[in-house]
């Protein structure tokens, strides 16, 4: 597929920069800019989403319109920002950038919207986060291309609807289940991002190494790869801290033994798992016998917001099989304590839930209520 522009043109609205990463430093930021992939195949991993959003863009360019609206949902760091800047990149359309905690008022987000030029993208990070009465205004900016302004106040008060230039909006989520139905059903694509297999990160990484000036030999890839939660951005991140590490104390080289040191120096254990995630899990087991507790209750023993604990952290615990969502609360599996290293309690039932458990049936990730 041609790429009519190296890179994507990109304006940043309001506070655009959370749609990087609402964690990440000036450094990560920069460094994320320079790693980010800028074409479709330069995506990796991720194949169902990328065929499918291939055809989707291919069909919209033979019939010279913009594509359907996308809906990008998934776990921080997966690629959904890249994605959104490639769409822009693969269309050779300018790619506009926001968040949905940046869109107080509904004004805000009409000026946006009829500030975009014919067939630009306009992306919109945690867009569950958006302010109701802009979601209103953006189910007629979606369907219609219009929106409808609102001149005085008070029973004086007149909406004139105003056109708005042809576009398409890329919404990127961690929680699709918090969408409202009548936002949800407005994107004609909804692309589920899942974590990458270790093969795949270690493509990212070696990618990056290269795009980095490091020198990364296949057991030190394989090392970070295997302790990256299945996500690039933090592989990407512990590829920078072994790099440190490798210019500091060795030779420059990142190898097995460097990568291994390195990590744990750093804290990382050999599941990926960092200092939160342990401390979730700690919480869990022995603060709460195993559970089960509320997400609310959990977040405050480690000190961390609820959406924190359960957008950051749980998606890839339970992933992992260390962690299940039940309606009753959050239970640490078998798996979990021997990963501890704390004994089984005696006589007390335990989850016997092995890697790649995901939520127990009948419970739902956005359904639970917290104890
Ligand atoms: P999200 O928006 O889902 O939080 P980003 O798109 O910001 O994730 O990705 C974070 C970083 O991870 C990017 O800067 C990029 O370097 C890297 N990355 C993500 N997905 C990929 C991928 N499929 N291929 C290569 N690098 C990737």
């Amino acid at each position: 597929m041609s790429a009519p522009f190296d890179r994507p043109l990109v304006a940043e609205f309001g506070s655009g920069d959370a749609a990087v990463s609402p964690q990440a430093g000036d450094e990560e930021r920069v460094v994320e800019s320079a790693l980010r992939p800028h074409s479709l195949e330069d995506f990796i991993g991720q194949p169902k989403v990328s065929r499918q959003l291939a055809l989707v863009l291919e069909g919209a360019r033979r019939r010279g319109r913009p594509p359907d609206h996308v809906l990008l949902s998934g776990p921080p760091g997966l690629g959904k920002t890249s994605l959104a800047l490639i769409i822009g990149s693969e269309l050779g359309t300018a790619v506009k950038i926001t968040s949905g905690p940046a869109i107080e008022r509904s004004g805000d987000l009409a000026a946006m919207l009829s500030n975009l030029g014919a067939g630009d993208v306009l992306f919109i990070d945690e867009i569950h986060r958006i302010a109701r009465p802009a979601e209103e205004l953006l189910y007629m900016a979606m369907e219609d291309f219009r929106v409808d302004v609102v001149v005085g106040k008070g029973p004086g008060a007149t909406a004139i609807p105003l056109e708005i230039n042809p576009f398409t909006l890329v919404g990127a989520t961690t929680r699709a289940g918090l969408l409202t139905g009548p936002l949800r059903d407005r994107f004609g694509f909804v692309g589920q991002m899942e974590f990458y297999e270790p093969a795949e990160l270690q493509q990212v990484l070696d990618r990056s190494a290269a795009l980095l000036g490091v020198e990364l030999t296949e057991e030190g890839s394989a090392e970070i790869a295997g302790r990256s939660r299945g996500t690039p951005r933090i592989a990407n991140r512990l590829l920078r801290r072994v790099r440190d590490y490798a210019e500091v104390k060795a030779d420059g080289r990142v190898t097995l033994a460097v990568a291994q040191a390195a990590l744990a120096l750093y804290d990382v254990d050999d599941l990926g798992l960092d200092r939160l995630d342990r401390s979730v899990l700690e919480a869990l087991v022995v603060r709460f016998g195993g559970g089960p507790v509320g997400v609310a209750t959990l977040a405050v023993a480690v000190g961390e917001e609820p959406h924190t604990v359960e957008e950051v952290c749980e998606p890839f615990l339970v992933r992992a099989g260390l962690l299940a969502r039940t309606p009753r609360g959050r239970v640490a599996t078998e798996a979990a304590w021997l990963h501890l290293g704390h004994p089984l309690p005696r006589g007390g039932a335990v989850l016997g839930a092995g890697p790649g458990t995901s939520e127990l049936p009948g419970s739902s990730s956005e359904t639970l209520f917290d104890a």
